[in-house]
């Protein structure tokens, strides 16, 4: 069994609407991102011989990832962060929010990117998402 890895890094601010503590602040994290392709067999011929994919190929899907969560404010797309994106669209600061259909903890948002790279046609069997250097979440479907 052959498993490739490779890794993104990117910069995210997030609210965690409801919860109580340290991080009910709105607050920010550098996520890291490794996602794993397993394959029992490799490529036999042309430009993929002797690969389970193209590093560039998988780079070019996870650089879609990092984009769409890159130096973004991620809020959960409820009646409290809808409030929290109209009150900075308010601000003469331009904020950049991006609104998600659930919490943005580190196993939603694993979930989440692991179905993105699917839908891309990445054949993915791991994600892992680090919030920070020492607390990562897995999301697999095997
Ligand atoms: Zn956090």
């Amino acid at each position: 069994m052959f498993k490739v890895k490779s890794q993104i890094e990117f910069d995210m601010a997030h609210y965690l609407s409801g919860y109580n503590g340290k991080c009910s602040n709105l607050h920010g994290h550098r996520y890291k991102l490794i996602v794993s392709i397993k394959s029992e067999t490799l490529h036999q011929e042309g430009q993929l011989r002797g690969m389970v994919d193209d590093f560039g190929n998988i780079k070019e899907k996870l650089k879609e990832i990092e984009d769409l969560f890159d130096h973004k404010l991620v809020i959960e797309n409820n009646e409290e962060g809808l409030l929290l994106s109209e009150k900075l669209k308010e601000l003469p600061n331009s904020f950049d929010v991006l609104l998600v259909p659930y919490r943005p903890t580190a196993e939603e948002m694993s979930r989440d990117i692991f179905h993105k790279l699917k839908a891309m046609g990445l054949d993915v069997c791991e994600v892992e998402l680090f919030e920070t250097p020492t607390n990562s979440c897995t999301y697999t479907e095997d």
